[in-house]
């Protein structure tokens, strides 16, 4: 026995758990860019369904020649974080561009909204504070909120009496803010914001909304929930990436009250110790929003997608979540069926993901679509009738 047997029995051990669970998650690679439709390393080529390309920019032509053009003219990496020499023009450009298109005074950015989220709570907020956080809410806001020493509160995913409830508890702390996403990603449903914003103001809370599904997604023309709900500069604090609707490189920010953002850039921890974004992608950002900000296709394209394929998916028989975004789940309850039917769908040329406990609550496994601008109508009904094909096959429709 060395030094390291008796860990690696342990390690292995724990692989083999996750693996008799089921939970093993294997990786399918990619030979070509991201897109609607990929080859995968056999040969295969697929249409895929399951990316976070909302507006179908991650291989857009115009972005990669934006990238091209601030890596020539700034170089490729920083080799600092912001605070020391990792500060160029360009990361102030893509600041100020943030904070106009969500109608915010200021804005921070990190390596990735994972990031942005570890790194805003325990900066703000003290043991004497209280943090309200939706149980639905993302990995990163879950980790965010456990590195702070503010008194936690839960409250059932979007549901605004036990919100309440827990507001009327939390009157005992200093300060209170309400978190939640913004678009929850296994429902695609939207977060009630508009009653979310009136409890906060009853009850003296601020409001953080975490916009990386909904960002580009959600609202008339994409500025996200506070677009949809009328309240665009009312939120405090917004989060959100640049690895899903803009581009899906890298990147994240925190957007909102300049007093907050100001204070981050002084203590929020991943921001302080961790590398600036290459200029590639910071120029990349800005192109991206400033195109978005010009024309509201894609958008539109998108939502015309996502209408289309939830009302052909229910005349089919599917049983289907209401969604308000680019996600559709199609419920099948069964964990083993949905992983079954997501492997016999990639038969058909069709690559979606089933999702399962505890990803999702048990009983509840479906496989979630995610629509694409990248996406045409054919694409669409190609992956609607592999559904119904594979559907009446395993008896999910009749
Ligand atoms: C994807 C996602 C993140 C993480 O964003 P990255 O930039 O990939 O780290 C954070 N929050 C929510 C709600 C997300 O969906």
């Amino acid at each position: 026995m060395n030094n390291y047997t008796h860990f690696q029995k342990y390690l292995m051990d724990e692989i083999l758990a996750i693996r008799s669970a089921g939970l093993y998650k294997e990786e399918r690679i990619i030979a070509s860019p991201q897109s609607a439709k990929i080859r995968l390393q056999n040969g295969q080529e697929v249409l895929n369904f399951c990316a976070n390309n909302y507006l179908g920019l991650a291989d857009h032509p115009e972005l990669i020649a934006a990238a091209e053009k601030a890596m020539k003219e700034r170089g490729y990496g920083m080799s600092s974080v912001r605070f020391i020499c990792g500060t160029q023009d360009l990361h102030k450009e893509l600041e100020k561009t943030i904070a106009d298109f969500f109608g915010t005074e200021d804005t921070i950015l990190y390596a990735s909204c994972f990031d942005a989220n570890g790194g805003v709570f325990e900066p703000l907020l003290t043991e004497e504070d209280a943090i309200i956080s939706d149980t639905l809410n993302h990995a990163s806001i879950i980790d965010g909120v456990r590195l702070c020493k503010a008194v936690r509160y839960r409250y059932a995913n979007a549901h605004m009496e036990d919100l309440e409830t827990q507001l009327q508890t939390a009157q005992a702390q200093r300060f209170r803010l309400i978190v939640t996403d913004g678009v929850f990603s296994m429902d695609g449903n939207v977060a009630p914001l508009d009653q979310i914003y009136g409890l906060a103001q009853k009850y003296n809370a601020i409001v953080m909304v975490d916009e990386s599904h909904s960002a580009g997604v959600v609202g008339k023309t994409g500025k996200g929930t506070t677009e949809q709900f009328n309240l665009r500069g009312k939120i405090e604090i917004l989060t959100g990436t640049l690895g899903k609707a803009f581009g899906g490189a890298i990147g994240g920010y925190t957007t909102g009250k300049k007093e907050i953002i100001e204070l981050l850039r002084q203590r929020s921890r991943p921001y302080l110790f961790s590398n600036s974004l290459p200029p590639s992608v910071v120029g990349a950002g800005i192109y991206t929003l400033r195109m978005l900000e010009k024309s509201n296709e894609l958008q539109d394209k998108l939502h015309a997608h996502a209408t289309y394929f939830v009302n052909k998916m229910l005349e089919a028989g599917f049983d289907i979540k209401p969604t308000q975004s680019a996600i559709c789940a199609v419920m099948l309850y069964d964990a083993q069926l949905s992983q079954t039917m997501a492997s016999r769908m990639l038969d058909e040329g069709i690559y979606v993901t089933g999702f399962s406990y505890p990803v999702v609550p048990k009983g509840q496994a479906r496989i979630r679509v995610q629509l694409s601008a990248k996406h045409e109508k054919a694409d669409l009904d190609q992956c609607i009738e592999a559904f119904t094909k594979i559907g009446k096959e395993l008896s999910v429709i009749k």
